[in-house]
C-alpha cells in the first residue's frame, strides 16, 4: 500500500524548508552558476539587503541567481511550498487529481491550479528514454482510444458514424513491458507505419512482443518475435500470450480521465499520458515510495519551462468539479 503524503513536512508550509529542500535537489554537490556553470569558491552567498534569502552570485560572470534559475518555478509568483504541495498531492494520487480540487486544496483559483498541473506533468517527461526490453523480456504492445475525434480511429475499432459513446476519440499507442516501464504515444492515425516507428524506436533487440492478432500491431511487430491472442475469436489468454498488463494500464488511464478529467483535450493528451506513465513507471510495487516519486518530479522540472500563458487560447477543457 502506498503511504500518505505527509503533509506535515515543512517543505509545504515553510517558504525556507522548502526552499533548502529544493537547493538539495538541485545541487546535491553545492551551488553552481547556472549561466556559466562555476562551482565551489566562485560562487558566493548574497547577504540579506533587499533580495532575501537564496541568492547567489557567480564571482566569475558576475549575475545573481537562485536555485530556481532554468526551472518552471523561475518567475512564478506562486511560492515553492505550493508548488511542492501540488507535485506532492499529483505523485501520490493513483487516480489523478483534477485542476479544481488541486485549486481548492493549494488555495488557487482554477486557472492557477490548471497552469501549474501542465508544468508539473513536464517534469514527469522523460527526456532520454531508454530502450525498452531486450533479451528474455516481454512487452506487451496495444491502442486504445481517449477523447478526440474518430476519424483516426483505426477501421477495426471504429464505432458507429454519428453521436454515441464511440465518437470523439484519440488514438493512443502503448507499450508495456511486464514488471517494467509503460510508455503511450499519442498518434495521429493508427496504422502499421507509425505504430513501426514507436515500436523500434523504442524496443531493444530480441524483446518478445505480445499483442492482440490484428494486422496493424502484426505489422508494427515486424522483425520481434511475436506472440498473439485473437480477441476476435474470443481468445484473450493463452499461456503466457495474453495483453491483460496493457489492458489494465490503460483501464487505469480510463478511469483516471473519466472519473477525475471527465474530458481532456486533444491538445494536452500527451500531458495527461505522461503523467501516468511516470506514476506506473515509479509505482510502488516497484518499491519507489510518494516521497521519492514526488523528488524524481521535482528534478524533472529542472531544464524546462512553459511559456504558453493561462487564457482563452489554452484549452482548458479539463470539465471536471
Ligand atoms: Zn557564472
Amino acid at each position: 500500500m502506498s503511504r500518505p503524503v505527509d503533509l506535515t513536512n515543512p517543505i509545504f508550509t515553510d517558504i525556507d524548508a522548502a526552499r533548502t529542500h529544493f537547493e538539495g535537489i538541485r545541487w546535491p554537490n553545492g551551488p553552481y552558476c547556472p549561466y556559466c556553470g562555476v562551482t565551489g569558491d566562485r560562487v558566493a552567498v548574497l547577504g540579506g539587503g533587499s533580495m532575501g534569502p537564496g541568492w547567489y552570485h557567480c564571482k566569475d560572470c558576475r549575475k545573481k541567481f537562485t536555485a530556481a534559475v532554468g526551472t518552471i518555478y523561475e518567475r512564478s509568483h506562486i511560492p515553492l511550498t505550493k508548488w511542492f504541495l501540488a507535485t506532492h498531492l499529483m505523485c501520490a494520487s493513483k487516480k489523478a487529481m483534477s485542476a479544481h480540487q488541486l485549486g481548492r486544496m493549494l488555495g488557487l483559483p482554477y486557472k492557477t491550479a490548471w497552469f501549474m498541473a501542465h508544468r508539473i506533468r513536464e517534469g514527469m517527461r522523460d527526456m532520454n528514454p531508454t530502450p525498452m526490453g531486450g533479451e528474455g523480456k516481454t512487452v506487451e504492445i496495444d491502442e486504445t482510444y481517449v477523447g478526440g475525434r474518430q476519424k483516426n480511429r483505426h477501421a477495426s475499432k471504429r464505432g458507429p458514424k454519428g453521436r454515441g459513446p464511440m465518437v470523439d476519440k484519440e488514438p493512443v499507442f502503448a507499450l508495456v513491458e511486464r514488471a517494467g516501464r509503460v510508455r503511450s504515444h499519442h498518434v495521429a492515425e493508427v496504422n502499421g507505419a507509425n505504430l513501426r516507428e514507436i515500436v523500434r524506436a523504442n524496443l531493444a533487440g530480441k524483446t518478445v512482443i505480445y499483442s492482440d492478432e490484428n494486422h496493424t500491431t502484426q505489422y508494427a511487430a515486424r522483425g520481434f518475435q511475436t506472440e498473439a491472442v485473437n480477441h476476435s475469436i474470443g481468445e484473450y489468454v493463452r499461456g503466457d500470450a495474453h495483453t491483460n498488463t496493457i489492458e489494465s494500464y490503460f483501464a487505469t488511464f480510463k478511469r483516471g480521465v473519466m472519473g477525475t478529467y471527465h474530458h481532456i483535450s486533444q491538445q494536452h493528451l500527451k500531458r495527461y499520458l505522461c503523467e501516468f506513465d511516470f506514476r506506473y513507471n515509479e509505482r510502488t510495487a516497484l518499491d519507489v515510495t510518494d516521497s521519492e516519486r514526488a523528488t524524481k518530479a521535482v528534478k524533472g522540472v529542472i531544464g524546462k519551462r512553459l511559456t504558453y500563458q493561462c487564457g482563452a487560447n489554452s484549452g482548458q477543457t479539463e470539465t471536471s468539479h
